[in-house]
């Protein structure tokens, strides 16, 4: 895609015309908000953060920094499973340091405390993403982020697991693990319920997620609620969120509810992204973790943790994998293979499938409603996950089943089984 012209260089468009929206753990977001221009308008620039004392170093390489890998990982690996109608538009442009110390001059009274201690724009880079301005504009916009779609195939877990993995989404298993160590979660919230399709449950999930974000005060990670491009708090959706559901009169926040519910209802039950998201989790992620560790120890006959000593995959090797995953492996089934028959290449294969699983796993989608452009649903933040992960992945998923066990076994935990409506087919 071109960088050349004045009409892709934000530097040259005023420090005004982009407003803070809000930050993760590696970028920084602003929307365009200046007067309409031909490639920012209905836009926001991504710009990567760097720890403080790191973000200052001076870059003196003449070679010219590569685009974001966001984007090459989009465009040429994401985009051949999700439809294009359900990814933002990811475009590079370059930008200086100087405009960058000038954006992050500018965050300053908007950025949250604790991410202001830790780090700031990374002024080294040359290059930022534009990508589509999903929250911005004249309507609303929730975030989901909807986690696990799926209960594991069973094939590959040991009989210490398998009870507790069949009758109880991951998800569940861990806001339960989480309450229990004093941290935030949506609880009561089925992703399964979500992915089911069915209108009953998935107004079910979004009534869960409705009365945590309520209950939380707005710091729930699986919902967030912009209005006019700014995140918005439980105390603020009476004045900006009820017009808007034509509710202006209402005077209980829970009242809002059902007309955001029937708002979002049909956008949630008719798409096909959260089907094709459900199918790539589970196909992506065919042997379980437990499964994965044990062909891991079986192929290195040692102790050594999962993933140690290996490469994270070159854009090459993900294209080539996604492409061998779409021509032989999507929905195959790998119950009847055993794994002592599995090579060191189908091993290296099941480990990206497992990291690709994750990015599904763990990504979000941005429902758009009512605003200036057509309702949509957009699938954000699928970058590639690191090998380096896998090990805390795998002790995660056994303290997250012990103490869900614990939990069940001490008689404080009484759930009903999370139903995966995908499981037959
Ligand atoms: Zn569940």
């Amino acid at each position: 895609m071109s960088l050349e012209g004045t009409s892709h260089d934000p530097t040259k468009t005023e420090i005004s015309d982009w407003s803070y929206v809000s930050e993760g753990g590696a970028t920084m977001v602003f929307s365009y908000v200046g007067a309409p221009h031909p490639v920012f308008s209905h836009s926001v620039i991504r710009v990567r953060k760097a720890p403080l004392n790191k973000r200052d170093l001076i870059n003196d390489i003449d070679e010219e920094e590569p685009d974001d890998p966001s984007i090459a990982f989009q465009n040429e690996v994401t985009a051949l499973l999700i439809p294009a109608i359900h990814l933002p538009r990811l475009e590079s442009v370059h930008v200086t340091r100087e405009w960058l110390n000038e954006l992050s001059i500018s965050a300053q009274s908007k950025r949250p405390e604790l991410r202001k201690a830790a780090d700031d724009i990374d002024l080294s880079r040359r290059k930022a993403v534009i990508a589509t301005d999903l929250v911005g504009g004249k309507g609303w916009a929730v975030e989901i982020k909807p986690k696990w779609a799926f209960l594991p195939n069973p094939a590959y877990l040991s009989s210490e697991t398998r009870e507790s993995k069949m009758n109880n989404c991951r998800f569940c298993m861990h806001s339960i693990h989480k309450t229990a160590g004093g941290e935030t979660a949506a609880v009561g919230y089925c992703p399964l319920d979500l992915f089911s399709g069915e209108e009953g449950r998935v107004s079910k999930a979004l009534l869960c997620l409705w009365r945590s974000w309520v209950e939380k005060d707005g710091n729930i990670n699986n919902l967030k609620i912009f209005v006019g491009g700014s995140l918005i708090k439980p105390e603020q959706a009476l004045r900006q969120l009820a017009p808007l559901l034509g509710q202006p009169d209402a005077t209980d926040i829970n009242a809002l509810f059902p007309a955001f519910n029937q708002k979002l209802l049909p956008l949630l039950t008719q798409t096909k992204l959260l089907s094709i998201m459900a199918g790539l989790q589970r196909t992506l992620d065919a042997l379980d973790l437990e499964g994965l560790s044990r062909l891991w120890k079986i192929r290195q006959g040692g102790e050594s943790p999962l993933g140690t000593g290996l490469t994270n995959p070159s854009m090459e090797e993900w294209v080539a994998f996604v492409k061998e995953y779409i021509a032989t492996n999507q929905g195959r089934d790998y119950s009847a293979v055993p794994l002592e028959s599995m090579s060191s290449e189908q091993m290296r294969f099941f480990i990206m499938s497992y990291l690709m699983s994750t990015t599904f796993k763990d990504c979000s989608v941005i429902l758009r409603v009512g605003s200036d452009v057509p309702n949509s649903i957009t699938a954000i933040d699928l970058d590639p996950k690191q090998i380096d992960r896998l090990h805390n992945w795998e002790l995660q998923d056994r303290d997250i089943v012990a103490n869900f066990q614990e939990s069940v076994a001490e008689g404080w935990v009484k759930k009903d089984p999370c139903v995966d409506a995908g499981s037959s087919q």
